[in-house]
């Protein structure tokens, strides 16, 4: 029998920053990895349109051929060639993208590398998968950035896959060309799998998102998760996508149908959409989070007791807690006292007991707030 997962750390904060709200409290969400804008409208209307057309039937397992179709389009406009037919499958949320590649991969007992510290999600459907994880610890000093000798020392008969998140949740590293090199040579030489989690590859502050699929050999052995949660800000639709060759994504596809059958058929009608007409939402959103990004940057250097690294990806910093506290106990001073909500480190893998996760994915008024009321309560 798989270990069952553990509750979300992420949740649990969330929900009693909730609680808290509900008693008449101020608060803050610096907890949450939601993009505070509503969904682009060409989706909302798309999706509007199919219930009224009476879209609310099964699609086919693997999407709606319009949604694969406009899937294949966009990645075709940004130098990426998928067959819609047979090389794409639309599921529930990037989730269940990563849940269902990796159930079709792996065997009872077979390992995993993920570097940390990583969205916990990956070791909770790793046992879900009955598989091990195995955690890579990556240090603040490189930038968060999995070291390829530590990656390799962990490797045995037993390492079938190694999941590659870049830009990262939650310290927003962006693997460079050296790390996604080493780790796709690694792939080669010990014959893994990459799971690529691309969910924020739009949130790339500084150059562009390389996927690891692109390097030379690494087509075959790629996975690509993918969703338009963070990018279209559409976390409560629960589309998203896996990119695969043919073999795998039949694999995966024959999981999905047992996990959920299909996406909602008007949010895929809503998704399609979005990706024909939304891209200037996309681009003003990146460009919103990029200047967020820098104004928590700013925020931070005022505080001497949170360190951090500087923010390359996604909507998170992960500043080390340098005064001794944990970032469990901060989290929740910050929480109980301050009314800010932030994720204790410790939930994103074994080593990081000193940090903390701050989104930035929120206003700038809201964000200003937060950084006072942190300030306040580390002064
Ligand atoms: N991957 C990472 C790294 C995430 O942070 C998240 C959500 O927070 C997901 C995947 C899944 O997102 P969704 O299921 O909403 O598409």
């Amino acid at each position: 029998m798989a270990a069952r997962p553990a509750e979300s750390g992420i949740r649990a904060i969330f929900d009693r920053a909730a609680e808290l709200e509900g008693s008449g409290r101020s608060i803050v969400h610096l907890e949450i990895g939601r993009p505070h804008r509503s969904s682009p409208e060409p989706a909302r209307e798309a999706a509007e349109a199919a219930l009224r057309r009476g879209d609310v039937h099964y699609t086919a397992s693997r999407g709606t051929g319009e949604l694969r179709s406009a899937i294949a389009g966009s990645l075709s406009k940004r130098g990426v060639d998928r067959d819609p037919d047979t090389e794409l499958v639309v599921t529930a949320g990037g989730s269940e993208a990563l849940l269902a590649s990796l159930m079709a991969t792996l065997q009872p007992g077979d390992e995993a590398l993920v570097p940390t510290p990583a969205w916990p999600h990956y070791a909770g459907q790793l046992a879900l998968a009955g598989a091990r994880c195995v955690e890579i610890p990556c240090r603040a000093v490189d930038g968060f950035r999995p070291d390829p000798e530590r990656l390799e020392a962990a490797i045995t008969p037993r390492t079938r896959l190694v999941v590659v998140s870049s830009p990262s949740n939650p310290s927003g590293a962006v693997f460079g060309d050296d790390a996604l090199a080493a780790i796709a040579e690694l792939c080669e030489r010990h014959d893994l799998i990459a799971l690529s989690d691309e969910i924020y590859e739009r949130f790339v502050y500084d150059g562009e998102h390389v996927s690891i699929g692109s390097l030379p050999g690494m087509r075959p052995r790629t996975i690509v998760a993918n969703s338009f949660s963070k990018a279209y800000a559409m976390t409560g639709w629960r589309v998203g996508w896996v990119e695969a060759p043919a073999a795998l994504a039949t694999a995966i596809n024959a999981v999905h149908q047992h996990l959920s059958v299909c996406a909602a058929s008007f949010a895929q009608a809503g998704a399609a959409a979005a990706l024909g007409q939304a891209e200037r939402f996309v681009a003003e959103l990146v460009d919103e989070y990029h200047e967020r990004g820098r104004q928590l940057s700013a925020g931070l250097e005022r505080i001497d007791a949170l360190e951090t690294v500087p923010l390359a990806g996604a909507f998170y910093a992960f500043p080390r807690v340098a005064t001794g506290e944990s970032g469990t106990a901060l989290a929740t001073r910050l929480l109980e006292q301050a009314g800010v909500a932030a994720v204790p480190g410790a939930v994103f893998g074994d080593g990081f007991e000193n940090h903390i996760r701050i989104s930035y994915a929120v206003e700038q008024s809201e964000l200003a707030e937060g950084l006072e009321r942190v300030r306040e309560a580390l002064a």
